[in-house]
């Protein structure tokens, strides 16, 4: 029977439990007025950093200007090669291309979809052969899961490149003890409404320990301002995440601890009911999730009917992601690394993620697991 009320990421129930709290910080923010840069904007800063154990962070208006702007504070553009992984969200490719750089595409590992770390090397001579700087990597912590930091940063280390990680699906997770805004020299999020800690409407942040491109970022933020409102000293943009936002996110970030502990619940009950069915989900050693989604792998001639099924049983699915972004028309052009992108490929055609909130009921997510069963 469908059941029409079944979420893929339920932010009423979520605001259901903070209804009043939230309205009270709306309405302290209608009172003062302070809707550019008010206080509750460094309030959010300071409670960030607290939260994840980075010195400094800097809000910023959603998770792709946080990318924009982490490579303009590397002073990346033309010439320089920036290397990115295929199978993501478009926007990974798109900060270094919007800025004149290249971004060179690499595969994932077939275990965790993250950047597979043995494709760098390889990327860098591509950079090289067309005559272009490497300069930068940007891992994306897929799904919610860190990349591999420790290869990452290690190669890049040995290879004077810089590491952005694109942490916009997994803030709140860690990584052999270190939690994401303390892994690579800058990260950066997004507060987007779906992502696992959303706000209302746009958001992000970037997070780095490094004195001096934390100060480049806060001048970045307002037009390049130097000491005076009116003194411009670089080229920045309007980047500035809004103070009522920012209220919003304070009173989420008090619940999001117990939000990521259900999450992890909802997900250890998925992979208990399906392993001996389709391929779920497997976090790295020393690794945690903030599950921004969960993400099973069927055959590829069995996904549709797989979908229909669930969506005649009422249930919401989606394909993250349908094509990997080396195929995408407007990044077609962009080079790739010389092995074969085939895992990327591969899983755009047997990726599947299913409904995933800290608000799944235990009997809907029965009925999930009872509709997936029927036809696999
Ligand atoms: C959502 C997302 C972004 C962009 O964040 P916005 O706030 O929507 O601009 C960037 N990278 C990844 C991997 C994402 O999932």
């Amino acid at each position: 029977m469908p059941n029409n009320n079944i979420q893929f990421i339920d932010l009423e129930a979520q605001q259901a439990t903070i209804r009043s709290e939230l309205e009270t910080a709306i309405n302290k923010v209608l009172n003062h007025g302070k809707y550019i840069m008010g206080p509750e904007v460094s309030e959010l800063e300071k409670q960030l950093c607290e939260f994840s154990g980075a010195k400094h962070c800097i809000t910023c208006a959603n998770g792709t200007d946080a990318l924009v702007m982490a490579l303009m504070s590397l002073e990346i553009g033309p010439g320089d090669a920036v290397i990115v992984p295929s199978f993501t969200f478009v926007a990974t490719a798109e900060a270094p291309a919007l800025l004149g750089a290249t971004p060179i595409f690499v595969d994932v590992d077939q275990d965790y979809f993250l950047m597979d770390p043995n494709s760098l090397e390889d990327a860098c001579q591509v950079a090289k052969k067309q005559g272009l700087n490497p300069r930068c990597i940007i891992p994306v912590d897929l799904f919610g899961q860190p990349a591999n930091y420790t290869a990452i940063n290690q190669f890049a280390g040995a290879h004077n490149l810089r590491v952005i990680s694109d942490a916009a699906q997994s803030f709140g997770a860690e990584l052999n003890g270190s939690k994401v805004g303390t892994m690579a020299t800058l990260t950066t999020t997004s507060f987007f409404p779906a992502k696992p800690l959303g706000c209302y409407g746009d958001g992000g942040a970037i997070f780095t320990d490094n004195d001096e491109l934390a100060q480049r970022l806060k001048s970045i933020r307002v037009h390049g301002q130097g000491t005076d409102k009116y003194d411009n000293v670089l080229i920045g943009v309007n980047g500035r995440l809004d103070t009522l936002q920012a209220a919003i996110l304070i009173e989420k970030l008090k619940i999001f601890p117990d939000e990521i502990k259900k999450r992890n619940i909802v997900a250890s009950c998925y992979n208990n009911a399906l392993q001996d069915h389709v391929s779920v989900p497997h976090l790295m050693s020393g690794a945690t999730s903030v599950w921004a989604q969960y993400t099973i792998r069927v055959p590829a001639e069995q996904r549709d009917t797989i979908i229909d099924n669930l969506k005649s049983d009422g249930i919401p699915v989606a394909v993250y992601y349908q094509k990997p972004l080396h195929l995408q028309t407007a990044y077609d052009h962009y080079p790739v690394n010389t092995k074969s992108l085939k895992t990327s490929e591969t899983l755009t055609k047997e990726v599947l993620s299913l409904p995933m909130h800290p608000y799944l009921d235990e009997k809907v997510q029965e009925n999930i697991i009872k509709s997936i069963k029927s036809v696999v």
